[in-house]
């Protein structure tokens, strides 16, 4: 089964956040956002920053 994973460092910020085993790419942007609004204090995460999660989630 493939998974996906997303680190928050890879999108440049300083941040140990990791996502690891998400079944799916949306599941794992899903688990990114929730994070970047909970850590980050992000009310809405930006189209710009949405993009770079996404190219930065690895399977
Ligand atoms: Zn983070």
């Amino acid at each position: 089964m493939t998974t996906y994973a997303f680190k928050c460092k890879d999108i440049g910020m300083q941040c140990g956040f990791e996502v690891k085993g998400a079944s799916s790419r949306d599941e794992a942007m899903q688990l990114a956002v929730v994070h970047a609004k909970t850590a980050h204090n992000m009310q809405t995460v930006p189209q710009e920053v949405a993009n770079k999660v996404s190219s930065a989630i690895r399977s």
